[in-house]
């Protein structure tokens, strides 16, 4: 017989490390434990029914129990659930690549998989160094990474190395190799020390100019987050700074990677956030959306110029000694390519659009609130920080966790949400009906009040 939620809920304490959780205060909290879902809403062991508002943190995109996906990966499962891509290939992973060639920015055209973001830029990673001991023109040692401030792009060391979020990476410092920082454009208002906020960008877009001017001779690749770094707080770039990054990497001859793993499929409001500067990188991850939110499957997109350095007699080396067991697991290529069709068949960047502006209006009424120092947004992507004072931009005392304290106040409202810090972090699914973002927005609203005390 099934365990009851009493039972479960005392295993989960005795057994379960969340991750990214505290735990003492976690014991705490009477946290739902999912059984089941039914489109945008999950199902708790108790028969609780909650929005999913952040897409199952930021991966889901159809909603839960998609038929069609549901059936291509049942059918694969009749099939064969996995099999290695060591030497060997799979026809899901097959179709898979070439579906994800004609899709990404021109010119990726190579796809080598993974599991995760992470998995996703670590392989990104190793193939720009070793591309440039490799590549043609002869081998030069470019051995450092240049990233934006407040960077994320995943939790495995290497992807840490390129961190710059002092909560998370602070404490691995000496495990890790460096790399430089470049400006993040961000915010809506311009940091103290700058007359305007156009001063404030100008003095990025020069900074990152200088900085790749001065270093390219050592840079093995420059790694951004495209038009929004969603784990920094969802700090928004202006328009101009990916194609400027462009500009920069392709004058001074230095490989772009571009992390889509939270921006990819969707949302921000184009299938991948470079299309909206015409950009196409050298090396382009993807994770999060990719199989619709369904099972962790990754990919790493290449050109044909970074992939040929890798090509000679066996003997010679060039090979790129990297991989998974799970790598491009037949299952969650399935289920990519199910998902991949219901954007189509769905029109899911129609959909997005109609989120995108509705998203807009709603939260345009926490301007002038007196706890919000910043609404940031990007398509269906937003982060509402809570400060202590609008004015002054003073933050509430991080043991206030105030950021958690509106999550738990969305909870009573039967929504899912989850802040980084003190931002309260909006992201529905792209395909979430406009009603129910309405719902997802009506409950964190109130709990934004009730959170900071204005009620
Ligand atoms: C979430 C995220 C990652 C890491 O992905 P995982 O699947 O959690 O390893 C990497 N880069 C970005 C931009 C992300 O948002």
């Amino acid at each position: 017989m099934a365990a009851d939620p009493l039972t479960l809920r005392g295993w989960d304490q005795d057994h379960v490390w969340h991750p990214f959780t505290p735990m003492l205060s976690y014991r705490m909290e009477d946290s739902p434990i999912i059984e089941s879902a039914e489109g945008f809403h999950l199902i708790d062991v108790q028969g609780r029914r909650w929005l999913d508002g952040i897409s199952s943190l930021w991966c889901n995109v159809h909603g839960h129990r998609v038929p069609e996906i549901d059936a291509a990966i049942r059918d694969q499962l009749d099939r064969v659930a996995h099999t290695t891509l060591l030497g060997l290939s799979s026809r899901p992973s097959i179709e898979l690549a070439r579906k994800l060639a004609s899709l990404a920015p021109p010119g990726l055209t190579k796809v080598f998989y993974s599991d995760s973001g992470a998995t996703a830029v670590e392989a990104a990673l190793k193939i720009a160094w070793q591309y440039h001991r490799q590549k043609p023109l002869g081998p030069q040692s470019r051995t450092r990474f240049a990233t934006l401030g407040n960077a994320y792009h995943g939790d495995t060391i290497g992807a840490v190395s390129l961190g710059h979020v002092p909560v998370f990476h602070e404490v691995y410092g000496p495990l890790l190799f460096s790399s430089i920082e470049l400006p993040t454009p961000a915010g809506l208002r311009s940091p103290p020390g700058f007359y305007s906020r156009a001063a404030w960008l100008k003095h990025c877009f020069d900074e990152a100019e200088r900085i790749i001017r001065e270093q390219h001779t050592e840079l093995a690749a420059v790694v951004v987050e495209p038009l929004v770094q969603g784990a920094a707080g969802i700090l928004v770039h202006p328009r101009g700074y990916l194609r400027h990054l462009r500009r920069l990497t392709r004058q001074y001859d230095v490989p772009l990677i571009a992390d889509e793993v939270a921006v990819g499929f969707g949302r921000t409001g184009t299938m991948f956030a470079c299309e909206q500067e015409a950009v196409s990188p050298d090396i382009l991850c993807l994770a999060k959306g990719l199989t619709g939110g369904y099972l962790p499957l990754a990919a790493t997109l290449t050109t044909e110029p970074i992939y040929e350095a890798f090509l000679g007699e066996p003997h010679l080396g060039r090979t790129f000694f990297h991989g998974h067991t799970y790598t491009g697991n037949p299952l969650g290529c399935a289920a990519a390519l199910a998902s991949l069709e219901r954007f189509q068949t769905a029109n899911v960047l129609g959909n997005v659009r109609a989120l995108s502006a509705r998203l807009g209006e709603r939260l345009s009424v926490l301007e002038g609130h007196p706890h919000v120092g910043e609404v940031r947004r990007a398509g269906i992507m937003a982060g509402i920080e809570l400060v202590q004072d609008r004015e002054t931009l003073a933050a509430f005392p991080t043991e206030r966790r105030t950021g958690h304290l509106a999550t738990l106040a969305a909870r009573r409202r039967g929504v899912i949400v989850r802040p980084l810090g003190d931002v309260v972090v909006l992201m529905p699914a792209p395909a979430m009906p406009v009603e129910l973002l309405d719902q997802l927005c009506d409950a964190v609203l109130e709990s934004i009040d009730e959170a900071t005390g204005s009620q």
